[in-house]
Parts: C-alpha cells; structure tokens; sequence
C-alpha cells in the first residue's frame, strides 16, 4: 500500500458474540492491543459486532477511551419507515458506527441482495455520515468463466452507479471461494483485482478519489499471510472473519504479523 492511505483491519464477527461476550471481547483485543505497544497512528483497527452488540461496544470504547472503531455488519436503504427488521444508517450514526458493512457475499447470497440494492445502502450509509464498506469479489464458478477481476469489477461499477459522487468509502475484494474456506487468495491474485478495481475507482470517480479510497483484502486472511497482502501496492488493509474472533490473533493481524 502507499504511505497516504491509513491502513484499516476491520474484524467482521458475522452472527457471533452476543452483547455480553462482545464486551469481553473488545476489552481483551484493547488490552492486547495496548501491551504489544500498537502504533495506533499507523493502523486503524475496527470491529463490527452483530446489531445487539453495538450499544454496549460504542460505550465501552468511549468509557475507556479504546484507540478503537466499530461499524455494522449491514444497513438499510431506507432512512426511516415502515421496514419491520431494519436499522437505519441514521441508528447506526447515534451509535457512533464510522462503518457499515454493504454487499457481504453472506448477505448477497441469503438475502438476494443486488448491486443496485448495496449501492442504495452505501448511499444511505453516507447520507448519514457512515462510511460503506462495500463488498465485491467472484464465486469460484465466476472465476473458471471470466478470471478474477471481472465480477468484482462489474459489482463496483454498478454500485458506484447509485453513489453521488462525493463521500468516503471503503472497498472490500472478498472472493468468495476464499471466505471461511482456509483457502486465501496469493497477495499477486489479491493485488491483480484490487489494481483493477483501484483503476474503475478512478474511471467513476477521478483519480483523486481512487488514490484516497482504501481497498482491502478478505477471504481467510491470518497472522501467517498478512504482511504479503499489505506489501502490495494496491491492499490497504484487510476485512477478517473467522481470525477476528480471536483477540490474539486478530491484534497479531493488525501488526502485520
Ligand atoms: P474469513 O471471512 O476471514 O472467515 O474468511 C472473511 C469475511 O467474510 O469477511
């Protein structure tokens, strides 16, 4: 990654830790961030709980002034209504969220969710000040017919189709065939799409934004393959599931190591 852009490893828990085990959790990840001497300044380290843990995380960190950030795992397209289950960005904006999760490939996949849908949400995300982390990356069927960049590519041009043209944002290349499977992408695979999508970035966007826009890497991220994802000059951080829960081991990702 280059020097301007501030690295994020952000700590998807998917539908784990309930509020009181979230709690737990996030003070053991603090302190285990603290005793390693984290440069905070160097990287920023972010968790998204399920729903029922963001009251209790954003309160934690305030109280106890953790050099840490949270964010949901999901948002609604809507501002406000009638939509029984969803949450608003403007909900998530009182619980001090920098970040909301868009376009997971769980939720593409459970939920139906269409590109035009997780760009309505990344644009309802930002109308409140949330930033979308927004998710795209091909199935390993994908990758056999198209190669790797095609499908990722493609989600983000028609997600950024419904974005105004202004606001931050964060890009997250998982492919699919390496969530939960062990089985990562190499950093040369990973950085080929991350270029790629770094380059639609600045057809849509201009080059100023793709050069400010941060772009990570997911898919069975560890403490073992990290550094070779952030020596890549186009990886600018990484969206880890399963490691996430692990305070150990998610601090040990945040370091690089
Ligand atoms: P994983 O999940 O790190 O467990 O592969 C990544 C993700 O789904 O964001």
């Amino acid at each position: 990654m280059t020097t301007s852009r501030t690295p994020l490893i952000a700590g998807n828990w998917k539908m784990h830790q309930d509020h009181l085990q979230a709690i737990a959790l996030v003070q053991k990840l603090a302190w285990t961030l603290q005793d390693a001497k984290h440069d905070h300044a160097a990287v920023e380290v972010a968790v998204f709980p399920p729903f029922t843990g963001l009251r209790s995380v954003q309160t934690l960190i305030s109280a106890e002034r953790f050099e840490l950030r949270h964010g949901a795992q999901d948002v609604s397209e809507h501002d406000a209504g009638a939509h029984t289950g969803e949450v608003s960005a403007a909900m998530l904006a009182k619980l001090d969220c920098a970040y909301a999760i868009v376009g997971h490939s769980e939720r593409r996949q459970d939920h139906g969710e269409t590109d035009a849908i997780v760009g309505r949400k990344a644009a309802a995300a930002l109308r409140h000040g949330v930033t979308p982390v927004i998710c795209v990356g091909e199935t390993a069927e994908d990758l056999e017919q198209h190669g790797a960049s095609a499908v990722p590519v493609q989600q983000l041009r028609d997600v950024l189709a419904e974005l105004p043209a202004a606001g931050e944002i964060v890009v997250a290349y998982e492919p699919v065939w390496a969530i939960g499977s062990g089985q990562a992408a190499t950093a040369d695979q990973a950085q080929q799409v991350c270029q790629a999508l770094r380059q639609t970035l600045a057809e849509v966007r201009g080059d100023e934004a793709a050069a400010a826009t941060r772009i990570l890497y997911g898919g069975s991220v560890k403490s073992g393959n990290i550094a070779g994802f952030m020596r890549e000059p186009d990886i600018d951080g990484a969206l880890v599931g399963g490691a996430s829960l692990d305070a150990a081991e998610f601090a040990a990702i945040s370091r690089f190591q």
